[in-house]
C-alpha cells in the first residue's frame, strides 16, 4: 500500500473530462515531478487531489494514508496533512500574513485535538522560518499577498508550508514568475522539508530548471489527462532536449 495513490481516475468539470485514466503512486520520502504541455490538466489534478469543489470525479479513487479521500472536504484533506501551493496564490485584503499563518496553525492544531499555540512560541517559530526565506517583519504585517510580487507570494506560500509541516505537498508551478535568486531561496525551503523522509512531494512544473534545484526521484510526463511516460531525473533533461512532442511521439 502506498502512502498516496491515484487509481484509474476520470475527473473534470461538470461538462468536460480533463483527467482520463490517471494513475499515480507515491511513497513516503519520495519527490515526484509531473511535467506536461499547457492545458493538459496538471493544475486540475492538483485541485482535484485537494478537493476543489469546482471539479467532479466520475470514476476512480484517491487514497492518502490508507483512506479514500475523494469525498472529503478541502479542510478535512488539509487536516490529514495535504498541502497545495497554488500556481496563482490568492490575495486577501482583510487579513495580514502573520494572522493568516496563526489561523492556519491553530486550525491544524485544533484538528489534532491540541490547544492554540502560545503567542510567544508562534512568534519565535515564525521569525526563524521567515528569516530563512528572506521574509521581512514588514512583509509579515502586510495584507496577505496584496501587491506582493510573484516571488514574494511564493516565499509566503513556502513559509506557510514550513509552518504547517504537511505530510504531502503539491506545488503547482512554484517556479512561475520567480527569478533565479528567489527560486533558489524557495527551493532551499522545500529541500529542508524534503529532508524529513516521513513526507512526500509532488512538483508540477514546465521546466527542468526547478528540478536541478529540487532533485526528483521520479519524473512523469502527462499528456491528454494521464501519465504517458515515467522515468528518473534524466527524463526531465531528455524532455528539455526533445520537447514534449519528441517524448510523447517517440
Ligand atoms: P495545465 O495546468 O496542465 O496547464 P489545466 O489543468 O489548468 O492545465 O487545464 C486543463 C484543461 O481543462 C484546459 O483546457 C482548461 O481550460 C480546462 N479547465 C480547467 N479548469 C477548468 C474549469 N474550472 N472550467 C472549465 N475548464 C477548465
Ligand atoms: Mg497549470
Amino acid at each position: 500500500m502506498s502512502f498516496f495513490e491515484i487509481k484509474d481516475l476520470v475527473a473534470g468539470t461538470e461538462d468536460k473530462t480533463i483527467l482520463d485514466g490517471f494513475n499515480l503512486s507515491i511513497n513516503k520520502g519520495e519527490v515526484h515531478a509531473i511535467m506536461g504541455p499547457n492545458g493538459t490538466g496538471k493544475s486540475t489534478l492538483a485541485n482535484i487531489i485537494c478537493g476543489n469543489p469546482k471539479y467532479k470525479i466520475t470514476k476512480g479513487k484517491i487514497i492518502f494514508k490508507d483512506k479514500d479521500i475523494s469525498t472529503l472536504s478541502v479542510d478535512e484533506r488539509a487536516h490529514l496533512g495535504l498541502f497545495l501551493g497554488f500556481q496563482n496564490p490568492v490575495e486577501i485584503e482583510g487579513i495580514s500574513v502573520i494572522t493568516f499563518l496563526k489561523y492556519a496553525v491553530n486550525a491544524k492544531r485544533k484538528s489534532e485535538g491540541k490547544d492554540k499555540i502560545a503567542a510567544p512560541d508562534f512568534l519565535k517559530m515564525i521569525k526563524v522560518r521567515a528569516a530563512a526565506l528572506g521574509i521581512s517583519d514588514e512583509m509579515l504585517k502586510r495584507p496577505l499577498n496584496v501587491g506582493f510580487s510573484g516571488g514574494e507570494k511564493k516565499r509566503i506560500e513556502t513559509l506557510q508550508m514550513a509552518v504547517l509541516e504537511p505530510d504531502f505537498c503539491i506545488l503547482d508551478e512554484m517556479d512561475s514568475g520567480l527569478d533565479i535568486d528567489a527560486l533558489k531561496v524557495v527551493s532551499d525551503g522545500v529541500n529542508v522539508l524534503a529532508k524529513d523522509k516521513s513526507r512526500a512531494f509532488l512538483l508540477i512544473t514546465h521546466y527542468d530548471r526547478l528540478l536541478t534545484l529540487i532533485k526528483p526521484d521520479f519524473v512523469h510526463i502527462m499528456n491528454g489527462g494521464k501519465i504517458v511516460k515515467t522515468g528518473d531525473a534524466n527524463l526531465a533533461k531528455e524532455l528539455e532536449a526533445k520537447g514534449y512532442q519528441g517524448i510523447i511521439n517517440g
